[in-house]
Protein backbone atom coordinates (compact mmCIF):
# COMPACT_ATOMS: atom_id res chain seq x y z
CA UNK A 1 0.00 0.00 0.00
CA UNK A 2 1.32 3.42 -0.81
CA UNK A 3 -0.40 6.53 0.35
CA UNK A 4 -2.44 8.53 -2.50
CA UNK A 5 -0.69 10.35 -4.77
CA UNK A 6 2.64 9.57 -4.28
CA UNK A 7 4.94 6.73 -7.04
CA UNK A 8 5.03 2.85 -5.49
CA UNK A 9 8.05 2.84 -3.57
CA UNK A 10 8.75 1.53 0.03
CA UNK A 11 9.14 5.12 1.42
CA UNK A 12 5.79 5.48 0.08
CA UNK A 13 4.39 2.39 1.79
CA UNK A 14 6.15 3.24 5.11
CA UNK A 15 5.14 6.42 4.89
CA UNK A 16 3.82 8.56 8.37
CA UNK A 17 0.37 9.63 8.19
CA UNK A 18 0.18 12.96 6.51
CA UNK A 19 -2.43 15.38 6.29
CA UNK A 20 -4.25 16.31 2.66
CA UNK A 21 -3.56 20.05 1.66
CA UNK A 22 -5.80 21.68 -0.47
CA UNK A 23 -5.97 23.19 -3.97
CA UNK A 24 -5.39 26.48 -4.36
CA UNK A 25 -8.18 27.88 -5.88
CA UNK A 26 -8.79 31.72 -6.22
CA UNK A 27 -6.25 34.46 -5.51
CA UNK A 28 -4.29 34.28 -2.22
CA UNK A 29 -1.41 36.52 -1.04
CA UNK A 30 1.67 36.34 0.74
CA UNK A 31 5.36 38.06 1.81
CA UNK A 32 6.66 34.69 0.03
CA UNK A 33 5.47 32.28 -2.44
CA UNK A 34 7.41 29.08 -2.89
CA UNK A 35 7.12 26.61 -5.88
CA UNK A 36 8.10 23.17 -5.00
CA UNK A 37 7.13 20.98 -1.49
CA UNK A 38 10.43 19.03 -1.82
CA UNK A 39 13.26 19.75 1.28
CA UNK A 40 14.29 23.02 -0.73
CA UNK A 41 11.05 24.19 -0.60
CA UNK A 42 9.46 23.30 2.57
CA UNK A 43 13.20 24.11 4.22
CA UNK A 44 13.03 27.96 2.55
CA UNK A 45 9.40 27.88 4.08
CA UNK A 46 10.32 27.40 7.56
CA UNK A 47 13.20 29.66 7.43
CA UNK A 48 11.21 32.37 6.36
CA UNK A 49 8.33 31.71 8.96
CA UNK A 50 10.40 31.57 11.55
CA UNK A 51 11.78 34.88 10.61
CA UNK A 52 7.82 36.23 10.59
CA UNK A 53 7.38 36.46 7.07
CA UNK A 54 3.92 34.90 6.06
CA UNK A 55 4.31 32.01 3.15
CA UNK A 56 2.68 29.77 0.45
CA UNK A 57 3.92 26.91 -1.15
CA UNK A 58 2.42 25.75 -3.93
CA UNK A 59 2.90 21.66 -5.03
CA UNK A 60 2.08 20.46 -8.37
CA UNK A 61 1.43 17.10 -7.08
CA UNK A 62 1.77 16.44 -3.27
CA UNK A 63 4.03 17.27 -0.52
CA UNK A 64 7.56 14.49 -0.90
CA UNK A 65 6.18 13.23 -4.42
CA UNK A 66 9.96 14.10 -6.22
CA UNK A 67 13.38 13.23 -5.74
CA UNK A 68 12.70 14.45 -1.72
CA UNK A 69 10.35 11.86 -1.41
CA UNK A 70 12.18 9.00 -3.55
CA UNK A 71 15.62 9.74 -2.81
CA UNK A 72 19.00 7.15 -1.21
CA UNK A 73 18.50 9.29 1.60
CA UNK A 74 21.92 9.46 1.93
CA UNK A 75 23.21 13.14 3.34
CA UNK A 76 26.50 13.82 2.76
CA UNK A 77 29.02 16.94 3.10
CA UNK A 78 30.13 18.15 -0.45
CA UNK A 79 27.99 18.94 -3.48
CA UNK A 80 27.37 16.83 -6.18
CA UNK A 81 31.05 17.79 -7.88
CA UNK A 82 34.51 18.03 -6.45
CA UNK A 83 35.70 20.44 -4.60
CA UNK A 84 38.61 21.45 -6.61
CA UNK A 85 35.77 22.47 -9.67
CA UNK A 86 34.13 25.10 -7.14
CA UNK A 87 38.18 26.15 -6.09
CA UNK A 88 39.07 26.80 -9.46
CA UNK A 89 36.10 29.27 -9.82
CA UNK A 90 36.08 31.16 -6.37
CA UNK A 91 39.31 30.68 -4.84
CA UNK A 92 40.48 28.54 -1.71
CA UNK A 93 39.02 30.80 0.66
CA UNK A 94 35.41 30.97 -0.83
CA UNK A 95 35.42 27.10 -1.52
CA UNK A 96 36.12 26.79 1.80
CA UNK A 97 33.18 28.61 3.29
CA UNK A 98 31.02 26.75 0.77
CA UNK A 99 32.30 23.39 2.00
CA UNK A 100 31.87 24.56 5.41
CA UNK A 101 28.19 25.03 4.61
CA UNK A 102 27.93 21.92 3.41
CA UNK A 103 28.38 20.46 6.91
CA UNK A 104 26.24 22.80 8.21
CA UNK A 105 23.74 21.32 5.37
CA UNK A 106 24.46 17.89 7.26
CA UNK A 107 23.92 19.09 10.63
CA UNK A 108 20.74 21.06 9.91
CA UNK A 109 19.22 17.24 9.19
CA UNK A 110 19.60 16.02 13.55
CA UNK A 111 18.81 20.04 14.51
CA UNK A 112 15.70 20.41 12.59
CA UNK A 113 14.96 16.31 13.67
CA UNK A 114 15.26 17.31 17.16
CA UNK A 115 13.48 20.74 16.75
CA UNK A 116 10.51 19.53 15.22
CA UNK A 117 10.33 15.97 16.64
CA UNK A 118 10.72 14.66 13.17
CA UNK A 119 11.00 10.43 13.14
CA UNK A 120 12.65 9.50 9.83
CA UNK A 121 15.26 6.97 10.78
CA UNK A 122 17.90 9.33 11.01
CA UNK A 123 21.35 7.76 11.30
CA UNK A 124 24.65 9.49 11.11
CA UNK A 125 27.38 6.97 9.46
CA UNK A 126 28.40 6.79 5.86
CA UNK A 127 31.24 5.39 3.93
CA UNK A 128 32.59 5.69 0.36
CA UNK A 129 33.83 2.64 -1.18
CA UNK A 130 36.87 1.38 -3.37
CA UNK A 131 36.19 -0.56 -6.12
CA UNK A 132 39.35 -0.56 -8.14
CA UNK A 133 43.04 -0.05 -6.92
CA UNK A 134 43.31 2.79 -8.21
CA UNK A 135 40.36 4.33 -6.13
CA UNK A 136 42.26 3.44 -2.76
CA UNK A 137 44.82 5.69 -3.56
CA UNK A 138 41.72 8.30 -4.66
CA UNK A 139 40.22 7.88 -1.42
CA UNK A 140 43.47 8.70 0.28
CA UNK A 141 43.77 11.87 -1.48
CA UNK A 142 40.50 12.20 -0.49
CA UNK A 143 40.58 12.42 3.06
CA UNK A 144 44.21 14.54 3.13
CA UNK A 145 41.95 17.42 1.42
CA UNK A 146 39.12 17.45 3.44
CA UNK A 147 41.47 17.22 6.64
CA UNK A 148 44.28 20.16 5.09
CA UNK A 149 42.56 21.51 3.13
CA UNK A 150 39.22 21.88 3.96
CA UNK A 151 39.69 21.16 8.26
CA UNK A 152 37.33 17.88 8.01
CA UNK A 153 39.31 15.50 10.49
CA UNK A 154 37.78 12.83 11.83
CA UNK A 155 37.28 10.26 8.71
CA UNK A 156 38.95 6.97 9.04
CA UNK A 157 40.26 4.96 5.42
CA UNK A 158 39.62 1.80 6.16
CA UNK A 159 41.23 -1.06 3.98
CA UNK A 160 39.81 -4.41 3.58
CA UNK A 161 40.17 -6.10 6.60
CA UNK A 162 38.88 -3.50 8.47
CA UNK A 163 36.20 -2.58 5.91
CA UNK A 164 34.99 -6.34 6.23
CA UNK A 165 34.40 -6.47 9.90
CA UNK A 166 31.62 -4.28 8.91
CA UNK A 167 30.41 -4.95 5.35
CA UNK A 168 29.98 -8.67 4.05
CA UNK A 169 31.33 -7.78 0.82
CA UNK A 170 33.81 -8.69 -1.44
CA UNK A 171 33.85 -6.32 -3.82
CA UNK A 172 35.11 -3.52 -1.94
CA UNK A 173 39.10 -2.98 -1.59
CA UNK A 174 38.84 0.28 1.03
CA UNK A 175 36.11 2.51 2.53
CA UNK A 176 36.47 6.23 3.48
CA UNK A 177 33.81 6.32 6.63
CA UNK A 178 32.88 9.68 8.02
CA UNK A 179 31.16 9.08 11.10
CA UNK A 180 28.87 12.44 10.50
CA UNK A 181 27.54 11.99 7.42
CA UNK A 182 24.57 9.71 7.43
CA UNK A 183 20.90 8.43 6.10
CA UNK A 184 17.26 8.90 6.61
CA UNK A 185 13.77 7.89 5.20
CA UNK A 186 13.53 11.16 2.91
CA UNK A 187 9.79 10.70 2.58
CA UNK A 188 8.92 10.79 6.40
CA UNK A 189 11.56 13.84 6.47
CA UNK A 190 9.88 15.86 4.09
CA UNK A 191 6.48 15.39 5.36
CA UNK A 192 7.84 16.05 8.96
CA UNK A 193 9.31 19.04 7.20
CA UNK A 194 5.97 20.18 6.05
CA UNK A 195 3.90 19.58 9.35
CA UNK A 196 6.73 22.00 11.24
CA UNK A 197 5.99 24.37 8.19
CA UNK A 198 2.49 24.33 8.60
CA UNK A 199 2.47 24.41 12.12
CA UNK A 200 4.49 28.22 11.80
CA UNK A 201 1.41 29.46 9.76
CA UNK A 202 2.77 28.72 6.12
CA UNK A 203 0.08 27.52 4.30
CA UNK A 204 0.79 24.26 1.72
CA UNK A 205 -1.33 23.49 -1.63
CA UNK A 206 -1.00 20.14 -3.04
CA UNK A 207 -1.94 19.72 -6.46
CA UNK A 208 -1.44 22.94 -7.61
CA UNK A 209 0.65 23.03 -10.82
CA UNK A 210 2.22 26.33 -11.22
CA UNK A 211 1.57 27.22 -15.25
CA UNK A 212 3.63 30.47 -15.12
CA UNK A 213 4.77 32.60 -13.16
CA UNK A 214 4.64 36.69 -13.69
CA UNK A 215 7.75 38.54 -12.96
CA UNK A 216 7.66 41.91 -11.23
CA UNK A 217 7.56 44.11 -7.93
CA UNK A 218 4.73 41.69 -7.38
CA UNK A 219 5.64 38.20 -8.38
CA UNK A 220 2.10 36.22 -9.74
CA UNK A 221 2.37 32.31 -9.99
CA UNK A 222 -0.93 31.21 -11.99
CA UNK A 223 -2.07 27.89 -11.61
CA UNK A 224 -4.86 25.93 -13.22
CA UNK A 225 -7.88 27.55 -10.78
CA UNK A 226 -6.07 29.97 -9.05
CA UNK A 227 -3.08 32.38 -8.29
CA UNK A 228 -0.37 33.28 -5.77
CA UNK A 229 0.61 36.40 -4.89
CA UNK A 230 3.96 37.28 -3.32
CA UNK A 231 7.05 39.96 -3.18
CA UNK A 232 8.87 37.38 -2.91
CA UNK A 233 9.27 34.37 -5.11
CA UNK A 234 11.31 31.01 -5.07
CA UNK A 235 11.43 28.49 -7.49
CA UNK A 236 12.39 25.12 -6.28
CA UNK A 237 10.80 22.75 -8.34
CA UNK A 238 13.98 20.56 -8.95
CA UNK A 239 14.02 18.47 -12.44
CA UNK A 240 10.35 18.86 -12.72
CA UNK A 241 10.09 22.28 -13.25
CA UNK A 242 8.80 21.84 -16.98
CA UNK A 243 8.25 25.23 -18.71
CA UNK A 244 8.22 27.73 -15.48
CA UNK A 245 11.31 29.39 -16.39
CA UNK A 246 13.10 27.72 -19.63
CA UNK A 247 16.74 30.07 -19.14
CA UNK A 248 16.69 28.34 -15.91
CA UNK A 249 15.92 24.76 -17.11
CA UNK A 250 18.40 25.05 -19.74
CA UNK A 251 20.86 24.84 -17.48
CA UNK A 252 20.39 21.24 -15.49
CA UNK A 253 19.26 18.07 -17.18
CA UNK A 254 16.88 15.59 -15.25
CA UNK A 255 18.59 12.12 -15.26
CA UNK A 256 16.58 9.09 -14.29
CA UNK A 257 18.18 6.91 -11.33
CA UNK A 258 16.46 4.45 -9.16
CA UNK A 259 15.87 2.48 -6.13
CA UNK A 260 15.00 -1.17 -5.28
CA UNK A 261 14.14 -2.29 -1.84
CA UNK A 262 14.63 -6.35 -1.27
CA UNK A 263 11.92 -8.47 1.15
CA UNK A 264 12.56 -8.22 4.50
CA UNK A 265 15.62 -10.08 5.52
CA UNK A 266 15.40 -10.56 8.90
CA UNK A 267 17.19 -8.50 11.79
CA UNK A 268 19.98 -11.00 11.74
CA UNK A 269 20.40 -11.90 8.34
CA UNK A 270 20.58 -8.03 7.63
CA UNK A 271 22.53 -6.78 10.71
CA UNK A 272 25.24 -9.43 9.42
CA UNK A 273 25.28 -7.58 5.79
CA UNK A 274 26.45 -3.99 7.34
CA UNK A 275 27.22 -4.27 11.01
CA UNK A 276 27.17 -0.90 11.45
CA UNK A 277 24.08 0.11 9.69
CA UNK A 278 26.31 2.56 7.78
CA UNK A 279 25.14 4.01 4.55
CA UNK A 280 27.66 3.25 1.79
CA UNK A 281 28.30 4.70 -1.98
CA UNK A 282 30.68 3.58 -4.37
CA UNK A 283 33.09 6.54 -5.81
CA UNK A 284 32.18 5.41 -9.44
CA UNK A 285 30.61 7.83 -11.64
CA UNK A 286 27.84 5.97 -11.96
CA UNK A 287 27.70 4.78 -8.65
CA UNK A 288 26.03 2.06 -6.50
CA UNK A 289 24.79 3.46 -3.29
CA UNK A 290 23.11 1.32 -0.40
CA UNK A 291 21.98 0.76 3.60
CA UNK A 292 19.66 -0.97 5.81
CA UNK A 293 15.98 0.13 6.04
CA UNK A 294 14.60 -0.07 9.70
CA UNK A 295 12.51 -3.29 9.09
CA UNK A 296 15.65 -4.64 8.04
CA UNK A 297 15.48 -4.69 4.22
CA UNK A 298 18.28 -3.80 1.86
CA UNK A 299 17.57 -0.56 -0.25
CA UNK A 300 20.04 -0.61 -2.71
CA UNK A 301 20.03 2.63 -5.86
CA UNK A 302 21.89 2.89 -9.19
CA UNK A 303 21.91 2.72 -12.69
CA UNK A 304 20.93 5.85 -14.62
CA UNK A 305 18.81 6.24 -17.79
CA UNK A 306 18.55 9.59 -20.01
CA UNK A 307 15.30 8.66 -21.41
CA UNK A 308 12.14 9.77 -19.52
CA UNK A 309 10.89 5.94 -19.69
CA UNK A 310 12.02 3.19 -17.21
CA UNK A 311 14.42 0.73 -18.64
CA UNK A 312 13.20 -2.33 -19.51
CA UNK A 313 13.51 -5.05 -16.97
CA UNK A 314 14.63 -2.95 -14.06
CA UNK A 315 13.40 -4.87 -11.55
CA UNK A 316 15.91 -7.56 -12.59
CA UNK A 317 18.59 -5.27 -13.37
CA UNK A 318 19.04 -3.79 -10.24
CA UNK A 319 18.52 -7.16 -7.98
CA UNK A 320 21.62 -7.62 -10.55
CA UNK A 321 23.22 -4.88 -9.20
CA UNK A 322 22.56 -5.56 -5.28
CA UNK A 323 24.09 -9.27 -6.12
CA UNK A 324 27.27 -7.98 -7.55
CA UNK A 325 27.99 -6.17 -4.23
CA UNK A 326 26.08 -9.10 -2.21
CA UNK A 327 25.91 -12.38 -3.49
CA UNK A 328 24.20 -13.89 -0.42
CA UNK A 329 20.94 -12.13 -1.28
CA UNK A 330 20.45 -14.54 -4.77
CA UNK A 331 17.42 -16.10 -2.73
CA UNK A 332 15.72 -12.96 -1.78
CA UNK A 333 12.88 -11.05 -3.77
CA UNK A 334 12.81 -7.62 -4.50
CA UNK A 335 9.70 -6.17 -2.91
CA UNK A 336 10.01 -2.39 -4.64
CA UNK A 337 11.55 -0.59 -7.37
CA UNK A 338 10.98 3.17 -8.05
CA UNK A 339 13.26 5.98 -9.60
CA UNK A 340 13.31 9.38 -10.20
CA UNK A 341 15.17 12.12 -11.62
CA UNK A 342 18.19 14.33 -10.35
CA UNK A 343 19.04 17.75 -11.50
CA UNK A 344 22.28 17.58 -12.83
CA UNK A 345 24.07 20.79 -13.91
CA UNK A 346 26.80 20.76 -16.42
CA UNK A 347 29.64 20.75 -14.15
CA UNK A 348 27.65 19.12 -11.16
CA UNK A 349 28.00 22.76 -8.75
CA UNK A 350 25.03 23.64 -7.51
CA UNK A 351 23.29 26.29 -8.85
CA UNK A 352 21.56 28.83 -6.60
CA UNK A 353 20.77 32.44 -6.99
CA UNK A 354 18.12 35.20 -8.28
CA UNK A 355 16.62 36.52 -10.99
CA UNK A 356 16.05 39.77 -11.02
CA UNK A 357 15.06 41.71 -7.48
CA UNK A 358 12.45 39.16 -5.53
CA UNK A 359 12.62 35.85 -7.59
CA UNK A 360 14.72 33.20 -5.64
CA UNK A 361 16.34 29.78 -7.32
CA UNK A 362 18.07 26.88 -5.85
CA UNK A 363 18.73 23.63 -8.53
CA UNK A 364 21.39 21.56 -10.07
CA UNK A 365 21.82 19.27 -7.03
CA UNK A 366 22.86 16.79 -9.27
CA UNK A 367 22.34 13.77 -7.19
CA UNK A 368 23.46 15.11 -3.75
CA UNK A 369 20.49 16.68 -2.03
CA UNK A 370 19.50 16.00 0.56
CA UNK A 371 21.90 18.16 2.35
CA UNK A 372 22.17 20.36 0.62
CA UNK A 373 19.18 21.35 -0.14
CA UNK A 374 18.38 22.28 3.72
CA UNK A 375 21.19 24.22 3.39
CA UNK A 376 19.70 26.12 0.32
CA UNK A 377 16.63 26.71 1.85
CA UNK A 378 18.31 28.32 4.72
CA UNK A 379 20.60 30.63 2.44
CA UNK A 380 17.80 31.73 0.49
CA UNK A 381 16.01 32.67 3.11
CA UNK A 382 18.71 34.44 4.43
CA UNK A 383 18.91 36.81 1.49
CA UNK A 384 15.20 37.34 1.01
CA UNK A 385 15.79 38.78 5.17
CA UNK A 386 18.36 40.82 3.80
CA UNK A 387 21.36 38.77 4.57
CA UNK A 388 22.69 38.07 0.89
CA UNK A 389 26.59 37.21 1.77
CA UNK A 390 26.10 33.65 1.27
CA UNK A 391 23.86 33.53 -1.51
CA UNK A 392 25.98 35.72 -3.07
CA UNK A 393 29.26 33.61 -2.84
CA UNK A 394 27.20 30.70 -4.55
CA UNK A 395 25.81 33.42 -7.27
CA UNK A 396 29.54 33.46 -8.33
CA UNK A 397 29.10 30.30 -9.64
CA UNK A 398 29.50 30.31 -13.46
CA UNK A 399 26.86 27.58 -15.23
CA UNK A 400 26.70 27.14 -19.08
CA UNK A 401 23.45 25.65 -20.84
CA UNK A 402 22.76 22.33 -22.19
CA UNK A 403 24.22 22.15 -25.40
CA UNK A 404 21.70 21.48 -27.99
CA UNK A 405 18.49 23.33 -26.39
CA UNK A 406 15.59 20.78 -25.34
CA UNK A 407 15.54 18.07 -27.72
CA UNK A 408 19.18 17.80 -28.35
CA UNK A 409 20.52 17.75 -24.77
CA UNK A 410 19.98 14.37 -24.34
CA UNK A 411 22.03 12.42 -26.70
CA UNK A 412 25.03 15.08 -25.56
CA UNK A 413 24.40 13.71 -22.21
CA UNK A 414 24.80 10.76 -23.55
CA UNK A 415 27.73 11.04 -24.81
CA UNK A 416 29.13 12.38 -22.04
CA UNK A 417 28.36 9.65 -19.30
CA UNK A 418 29.31 7.19 -21.94
CA UNK A 419 32.46 8.97 -21.49
CA UNK A 420 32.26 8.81 -17.53
CA UNK A 421 31.62 4.91 -17.87
CA UNK A 422 34.53 3.88 -19.83
CA UNK A 423 36.62 5.86 -17.65
CA UNK A 424 34.84 3.94 -14.29
CA UNK A 425 35.86 0.79 -16.36
CA UNK A 426 39.59 1.28 -15.71
CA UNK A 427 41.32 -0.79 -13.23
C1 LIG B 1 16.21 8.07 -6.92
C2 LIG B 1 16.99 9.21 -6.30
C3 LIG B 1 18.00 8.93 -5.37
C4 LIG B 1 18.68 9.99 -4.78
N1 LIG B 1 19.59 9.70 -3.82
C5 LIG B 1 20.22 10.71 -3.16
C6 LIG B 1 21.05 10.43 -2.05
O1 LIG B 1 21.19 9.29 -1.61
N2 LIG B 1 21.70 11.48 -1.45
C7 LIG B 1 21.53 12.76 -1.87
O2 LIG B 1 22.14 13.66 -1.30
N3 LIG B 1 20.69 13.06 -2.90
C8 LIG B 1 20.03 12.07 -3.53
N4 LIG B 1 19.15 12.36 -4.54
C9 LIG B 1 18.92 13.77 -4.89
C10 LIG B 1 18.03 14.46 -3.86
O3 LIG B 1 16.97 13.60 -3.52
C11 LIG B 1 17.51 15.77 -4.45
O4 LIG B 1 18.62 16.59 -4.79
C12 LIG B 1 16.63 16.57 -3.53
O5 LIG B 1 15.63 15.77 -2.93
C13 LIG B 1 15.98 17.70 -4.31
O6 LIG B 1 15.03 18.33 -3.48
P1 LIG B 1 14.15 19.50 -4.07
O7 LIG B 1 13.26 19.96 -2.99
O8 LIG B 1 15.06 20.53 -4.69
O9 LIG B 1 13.35 18.86 -5.27
P2 LIG B 1 12.14 17.81 -5.25
O10 LIG B 1 12.14 16.99 -4.05
O11 LIG B 1 12.15 17.14 -6.58
O12 LIG B 1 10.88 18.74 -5.14
C14 LIG B 1 10.46 19.56 -6.20
C15 LIG B 1 8.95 19.64 -6.10
O13 LIG B 1 8.52 20.70 -6.93
C16 LIG B 1 7.30 20.30 -7.51
N5 LIG B 1 7.14 21.09 -8.74
C17 LIG B 1 7.93 21.10 -9.83
N6 LIG B 1 7.44 21.95 -10.75
C18 LIG B 1 6.32 22.48 -10.21
C19 LIG B 1 5.36 23.43 -10.69
N7 LIG B 1 5.47 23.99 -11.91
N8 LIG B 1 4.36 23.78 -9.86
C20 LIG B 1 4.23 23.24 -8.61
N9 LIG B 1 5.11 22.31 -8.13
C21 LIG B 1 6.13 21.96 -8.93
C22 LIG B 1 7.45 18.82 -7.79
O14 LIG B 1 6.19 18.20 -7.88
C23 LIG B 1 8.26 18.37 -6.59
O15 LIG B 1 7.47 17.82 -5.56
C24 LIG B 1 18.42 11.35 -5.16
C25 LIG B 1 17.42 11.61 -6.09
C26 LIG B 1 16.70 10.56 -6.65
C27 LIG B 1 15.62 10.89 -7.64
Amino acid sequence: MSIPGHIPSWYSATAHPAPDHPQLRGAERADVVVLGGGITGLSTAIELAERGYSVIVLEGERVGWGASGRSGGQAIFGYGCDMSKIEAQLGRDDARKLFDWSVEGVELIAERCRKYAIDCDWRPGHAHAAIKPRQIDELKRWQDDLAGNYGYTGTELWDRARLQRDLATERYRALLFDPRSGHLHPLNYTLGLARAAQALGVRIFEGSRVESVVEGAELVFRAAHGEARGRFGVLAGNAWLSGVMPKLEAKIMPVGTYICASAPLGAQRANALIRNHMAVADINFVLDYFRLSRDHRMLFGGRVSYSKLDPPGLRARMKSRMIDVFPQLGDVAVDHVWGGYVDISMNRAPHWGRIGSNLYFAQGFSGHGIAATGLAGRVIAESIHGQSARLDIYQRIRHVDFPGGRLMRTPALVLAMLWFRIKDLRP
